[in-house]
């Protein structure tokens, strides 16, 4: 039996090890199946406070863990792939095992969104990739294509300029969502060529089993065009990390969950931090503060009945 479960090991779980083992309440983390979060797949964080010269984004939420580690938190590897929130203690099915814990943070993020395509899913790892950061490496002197209009695609696109011979960065509107200084850079940067106003309809070649090239639709005109390409990068957001609690705990339209003040859900004695309740944030910053909220609620919560 454990006072804690942290799911998740980004930066909002990692911060909330660190808070609960401080707390001596000797938190187990539940790795997932993306250790790290989403900053283990970025580059150079920028914006974390402390870093005048940036920050690697794994060794970032690497140093976080071993912080958490130092004071006691333990990780496990595996995913929880059911959960009993309706009694307490709490019951969740980590792989194989059960455990049983008294307070729970759900910390387990969101994941890349897929654009649901034909053959997408049968690519990947062939040329299709939700991770510049990960795969950019193998598309040297190659076409590459990013498709998004948010800071994650204008940010892959860049990095992947390192790569490619050329980056064509597909949107389906010709508005923008991401920041301003993040389009400049891409827009001044002589290597990424805008498609506007376009979606990609498929990614070829599954026969070949290798991304040779996609079929691209301008949804003003109508007109669809094939378009070779070597690595094909879906940059178009994430979905929230909850399917072990639909129907537990109260999740919102899109799957995320829905914060009751502070760190709490609708069920009482599970607490959220970090992307798996925030869809308007989302930065390192605010889940490492969300990770401490979490945890320190835990403490108080374990505190005001008596342990
Ligand atoms: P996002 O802001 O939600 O943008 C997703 C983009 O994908 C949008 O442009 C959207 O188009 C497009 N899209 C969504 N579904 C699509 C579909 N089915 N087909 C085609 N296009 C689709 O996601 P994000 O870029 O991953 O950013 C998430 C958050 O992280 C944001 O808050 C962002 O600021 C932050 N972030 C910050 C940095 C940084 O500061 N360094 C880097 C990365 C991310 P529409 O615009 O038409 O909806």
């Amino acid at each position: 039996m454990r006072d804690v479960i942290i799911i998740g090991s980004g930066c909002a779980g990692n911060t909330a090890a660190i808070y609960a083992a401080r707390a001596n309440l000797k938190p187990l983390v539940v790795a997932g199946h993306e250790p790290g979060g989403q900053l283990s797949l970025t580059t150079l964080v920028e914006n974390f406070p402390g870093f005048p010269e940036g920050v690697d984004g794994p060794a970032l939420v690497e140093n976080i863990k071993k912080q958490a580690e130092h004071f006691g938190a333990e990780y496990v590897h595996g995913t929880v792939v059911e959960a009993n929130l309706g009694e307490r203690p709490f019951s969740l099915k980590i792989d194989h095992e059960w455990h049983q814990t008294r307070t729970l943070i759900i910390a387990s993020g969101a994941s890349a969104r897929w654009l649901n395509l034909p053959n997408e899913q049968k690519l990947i790892g062939h040329g299709v990739s939700s991770c510049a950061t990960c795969d950019g490496f193998f598309y040297r002197g190659k076409k590459i294509m990013v498709i998004g209009g948010g800071d994650s695609a204008m940010e892959e696109a860049n990095f992947l300029t390192r790569f490619g011979e050329e980056v064509a960065l597909v949107h389906r509107r010709d508005a923008f969502r991401c920041s301003k200084i993040m389009l400049e850079r891409a827009r001044n940067n002589p290597k990424i060529k805008f498609i506007t106003d376009t979606v990609v309809e498929d990614v070829y070649d599954v026969s070949q089993n290798i991304v040779t090239g996609v079929k691209l639709r301008n949804v003003k005109t109508g007109e669809t065009w094939e378009r070779d390409v070597d690595g094909f990068f879906v940059a178009i957001g994430h979905i929230p990390n909850t399917a072990p609690f639909v129907g537990q705990i109260e999740l919102d339209g899109d799957g995320y969950i829905v914060s009751k003040g502070g760190a709490r859900t609708s069920v009482t004695g599970v607490f959220h931090a970090g992307d798996v309740q925030d869809r308007n944030y989302r930065q390192a910053v605010t889940a490492a503060g969300m990770g401490c909220m979490a945890a320190l609620e835990a403490e108080r919560f374990l505190e005001a009945e008596g342990r």
